[in-house]
């Protein structure tokens, strides 16, 4: 007997798991497709704050998850044997004009409290970064909290850790004890149609993956593009954001573009060969904001999806919320979290029980 079946062994359904079974608690995961199957399977693997200013829950909570990744990773590095490729090098983001310098100047500042001194947004000199990050200004912000992680081998070392502590991961099996779905873009798909109204859908992305090795250089943000120098010597770059597509999984003409601009942003990517070209759904609730909590439409069940953008960024929070509140009973999830945020007012209740 477990005590929790998780369905869906992407990096939401692992990190649920990875809470719950360091809380003591038995629990199978379940996935007909495989770990990282779906979005959790990419390369990009920015674990990037939110912007220093206008402080909300939902940046407080990715701002505590940031800062969680680190034990997080380490752990499941130490217990499965493997590299999830984490690193907190911090991150460069040119500063492309005379308002953008002050505006940058004056975040050092706020950062300094909403980060709790323990991170920094700083102001730099372009130096020794200068072939890297061009800049027209001669400045670059670079910030301390950004790290980097490796999401198709994050989510492998993440299930090797599970099994290490016990956990059962498999394609198919009897649903036991509390259920939570972490089906991604498949169950905002679900949720959607069983409720009549769109509740999230799949927001598809392109990304490349390129033959340069930046290892111990901090990542790159410039004019919405990633630029992520992984561990093993290869670079990520990312991505596209396509709300109209017909093979979810197929790159394209527009990944060629993206390859070109950062060629051009980066000048050492250049004459770097492609090493894979990838695509993905990620899962976005109607709220945009992940979506945790009791299940909509399956009584006694819970929910954990609309990691979006950053999902891998907001899992080590979401997974320890969860794990409270199905365990514990403990419910300490933000309204904009909760599932609601999502629903149609008009949602039925008669609808919401079918
Ligand atoms: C191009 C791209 C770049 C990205 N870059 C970043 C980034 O830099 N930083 C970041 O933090 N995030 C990034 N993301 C977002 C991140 O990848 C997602 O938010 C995250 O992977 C979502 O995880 P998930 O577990 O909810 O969904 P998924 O990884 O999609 O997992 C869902 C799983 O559910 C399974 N499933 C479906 N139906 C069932 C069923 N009935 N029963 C059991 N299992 C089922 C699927 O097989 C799948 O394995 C990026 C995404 C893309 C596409």
């Amino acid at each position: 007997m477990v005590d929790v079946t998780v369905f869906g062994a992407g990096i939401f359904g692992l990190s649920v798991a990875w809470s719950c079974a360091r809380k003591g608690a038995s629990v199978r995961v379940i996935d007909p497709n495989g770990v990282g199957a779906g979005a959790s399977g990419g390369l990009v693997g920015a674990l990037a704050p939110h912007v220093p200013e206008n402080w909300n829950p939902t940046k407080q909570l990715q701002f505590e998850s940031l800062r969680m990744a680190e034990d997080m990773w380490a752990e499941v590095a130490h217990i499965s044997g493997q590299d999830p490729g984490y690193a907190r090098l911090g991150r460069l983001q040119p500063i492309l004009d005379q308002g953008a310098l002050e505006l940058a100047r004056a975040r050092e500042e706020t950062a300094k409290a909403l980060w709790q001194g323990r991170f920094t947004w700083q102001v730099i000199e372009i130096d020794r970064f200068a072939p890297y990050a061009p800049s027209p200004t001669g400045y670059l912000i670079h910030d301390s909290l950004s790290a980097r992680l490796h999401p198709r081998q994050a989510t492998q070392a993440l299930a090797a850790a599970l099994t290490a502590l016990g956990v059962e991961i498999t394609a198919d099996g009897p649903s036991q004890g509390a259920e939570v779905w972490a089906t991604g873009a498949d169950g905002l798909a679900e949720l959607s149609e069983a409720l009549g109204a769109e509740i999230g859908n799949g927001v598809k992305g392109q990304a490349a993956l390129l033959a340069h090795d930046a290892r111990d250089l901090p990542q790159l943000f410039v004019d919405g593009l990633h630029i992520i120098p992984h561990g093993d010597g290869t670079t990520a770059i990312g991505s596209t954001s396509e709300r109209e597509y017909s093979d979810p999984s197929a790159t394209d003409g527009q990944l060629d573009a993206l390859i070109a601009k950062a060629r051009r942003l980066c000048p050492p990517l250049a004459d770097t060969p492609v090493i894979e070209r990838w695509a993905g759904l990620r899962p976005r609730a109607r709220s945009r904001a992940p979506m945790l909590g009791p299940h909509p439409t399956r009584p006694g069940a819970f929910i954990a999806n609309g990691g979006f953008k950053i999902g891998f960024g907001m899992a080590p929070k979401i997974g320890a919320l969860m794990a409270d509140l199905i365990l514990e009973g403990t419910d300490a999830i933000p309204p904009e979290f909760r599932p609601e945020a999502s629903l149609p007012k008009t949602t039925s209740n008669d609808a919401l029980r079918r």
